[in-house]
């Protein structure tokens, strides 16, 4: 596509730009179809303590099945589904999902069930006015109780309405835990840590990646623990890949973390055999 210095200049006759266009027209019409076409599933990363990788809790993570295009990833199809509104649909199919999942844990396992279930929630469903209204009242026929519950948000999201900071403060007022995520990356405002209620902090991926280097993310890393201790928020290190970033991590003061290194987006199923162990896999040191 044509960029020029005065801005986005978007000829109609740019055929890739046509292409992309009739992609997006297409995927967006088929992910419409997708949840009463049984294509969407969900996965579940754990969340591990540090150093010993103990089990804390998992992220639910909704992954798309296309019947030709394989898997599409939801950093592709959410965005996508928010444009075109299915994400209204997706959001209340995913939010059943976790929840019934977590009532099923909670059945099974008792005390051994993720203490700490955290699901995402986009932007457009920020902006529902009965969003919290929905949450409780599937929490309350799944009988899940909402302190086991943790609502991930963005920055952006949150920023975007007063409509959106009005859902969060409902949720966290049903008892649900708020978590910030990829905190840092978004129309990333400090103030939000004073306006918004959260308990949680999700220190983004793209900062962790430094973390072991002499760099602006480790730096961000290291007084960003001290920022969340000061406001008694709990810290979880996003997308930790390898041994040297969890060691450093614990070592700056991080308790909790999330990644490839302890573990990988995995099916309910799977997830219950690691916390039948309570080890999700290797200690830090
Ligand atoms: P997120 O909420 O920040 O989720 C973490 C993402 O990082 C997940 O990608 C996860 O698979 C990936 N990840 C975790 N550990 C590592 C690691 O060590 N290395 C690397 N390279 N990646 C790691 P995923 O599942 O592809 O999801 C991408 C984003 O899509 C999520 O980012 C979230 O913003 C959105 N998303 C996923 N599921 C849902 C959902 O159910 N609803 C909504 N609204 N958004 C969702
Ligand atoms: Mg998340
Ligand atoms: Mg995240
Ligand atoms: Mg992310």
């Amino acid at each position: 596509a044509a960029k020029s210095a005065g801005g986005d200049r978007r000829t109609w006759f740019d055929p890739l730009m046509d292409e992309l266009a009739a992609t997006e027209a297409v995927l967006g019409a088929q992910l419409q179809q997708a949840v009463g076409r049984d294509e969407l599933f969900m996965l579940y990363q754990p969340i591990v303590e540090l150093p010993d990788g103990r089990f804390a809790g998992v992220e639910a993570l909704v992954r798309w099945r296309h019947p030709e295009h394989g898997l599409v990833s939801p950093g592709v199809f959410i965005p996508l589904a928010e444009r075109t509104g299915s994400i209204v649909e997706v959001g209340r199919w995913v939010l059943e999902q976790v929840v019934r999942q977590a009532a099923a844990w909670q059945r099974e396992y008792g005390e051994r069930a993720p203490a700490k279930v955290s699901f995402n929630i986009s932007a457009r469903q920020l902006q529902e006015p009965g969003f919290a209204g929905e949450v409780a009242a599937l929490l309350a026929r799944e009988g899940v109780d909402p302190a086991r519950l943790v609502a991930e948000v963005t920055e952006t999201a949150v920023l975007g309405t007063g409509t959106a900071l009005d859902t969060v403060k409902a949720l966290n007022a049903l008892g649900l835990r708020i978590a910030l995520d990829d905190f840092g990356t978004g129309a990333s405002s400090l103030s939000l840590l004073v306006d918004c209620p959260a308990q949680i902090l999700k220190v983004d991926k793209s900062f962790v990646d430094g973390v072991t280097t002499a760099s602006p993310q480790a730096v961000i890393v290291d007084n960003l623990i001290r920022i969340t201790g000061g406001l008694r928020l709990e810290a979880v290190a996003e997308g930790v890949e390898t041994a040297e970033q969890a060691a450093r991590l614990h070592q700056l003061g991080y308790r909790l973390a999330q990644g490839f290194h302890f573990a990988r987006p995995m099916p309910g199923e799977d997830v219950a055999l690691l916390f039948e162990t309570a080890e999700v896999s290797r200690s830090v040191s």
